[in-house]
């Protein structure tokens, strides 16, 4: 059986100095099969270092020189881009002009504000917060420049990587209507969920809810990766065979990679 892990970052991202060739080695030794790399690409991103198109000719370069240097393990390249409604046209015409295997879709800053930070929730309860954040997903999976640009939407519930409320949870049954319209809405354009491991530590369950994940499966959704979103070797396939296990539960039979953005179903044995 495969065992992906579709979320990584390297120093070809502002928050991580882990060299790609780390990055390998450290899937290898996690039992890894199928690792993509996702560096940020966040125009309009109010931290300057964000707010920047990747060198994507150095990125192309690295990630064929470590596919020969490494043949045992299927290297992916991808992007992971930020939505902000006012760069969304731009992030569709740099994304139009180049050959990622997989693209992710990712909601980080909400009113000007990325979620991570504690000052994007002050004056706000978590309800109020939570729902600008959902709404502001919708409106990425709504954006006509970028819908033939992405396959999956990342981390769905990043808000709640950030502790800021006493139970910063974000199950299914706190915003139903929301949660139905955008899985919905991701089954009908034919994308994916990611399925981010990173959110347990912080967060108390992966990205999103397992109760979110269970309504994708119910709605019809079956389209679906599994990422550790490392920044560092000790997090590269962090909790990905635990998250093979939750998906099967919740019904799947199968997990997604990308090639080429086609997508390739691999079973769950
Ligand atoms: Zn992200
Ligand atoms: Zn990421």
């Amino acid at each position: 059986m495969k065992t992906p892990d579709f979320h990584i970052h390297s120093c070809f991202s502002p928050d991580s100095t882990m060299r790609p060739a780390e990055a390998v080695e450290a899937a290898i030794k996690s039992g890894i099969t199928d690792m993509c790399f996702t560096e940020h690409m966040d125009l309009g991103h109010h931290i300057d270092s964000f707010n920047r198109i990747p060198h994507f000719d150095e990125m192309y370069a690295s990630i064929c020189d470590l596919r020969c240097q490494y043949p045992n393990i299927n290297i992916h390249c991808g992007i992971e881009a930020g939505y902000i409604s006012q760069t969304a046209k731009q992030t569709a015409q740099v994304l139009s002009q180049q050959n990622f295997d997989y693209v992710l879709l990712s909601t980080h800053c909400v009113d000007g504000l990325d979620c991570y930070l504690p000052e994007s929730k002050r004056g706000r309860d978590k309800i109020t917060a939570y729902t600008r954040y959902l709404e502001t997903l919708y409106d990425s999976i709504s954006d006509t420049y970028l819908l033939n640009h992405y396959d999956c939407i990342g981390h769905i519930g990043y808000i709640a990587k950030c502790r800021y409320y006493e139970d910063n949870t974000m199950p299914y049954e706190l915003f139903p209507k929301l949660f139905d319209a955008i899985l919905s809405l991701i089954i009908k354009n034919e994308k994916g969920i990611e399925v981010n491991t990173s959110g347990i530590k912080r967060a108390g369950h992966v990205l999103p809810h397992p109760s979110v994940i269970q309504r994708y499966y119910e709605l019809g959704g079956r389209i679906i990766t599994i990422g550790s979103d490392a920044h560092t070797p000790d997090r590269v396939g962090a909790n990905v065979a635990d998250t093979i296990a939750l998906i099967k539960n919740c019904g799947f039979k199968e997990f997604t990679v990308f090639n080429r953005r086609v997508p390739e179903y691999c079973s769950i044995i």
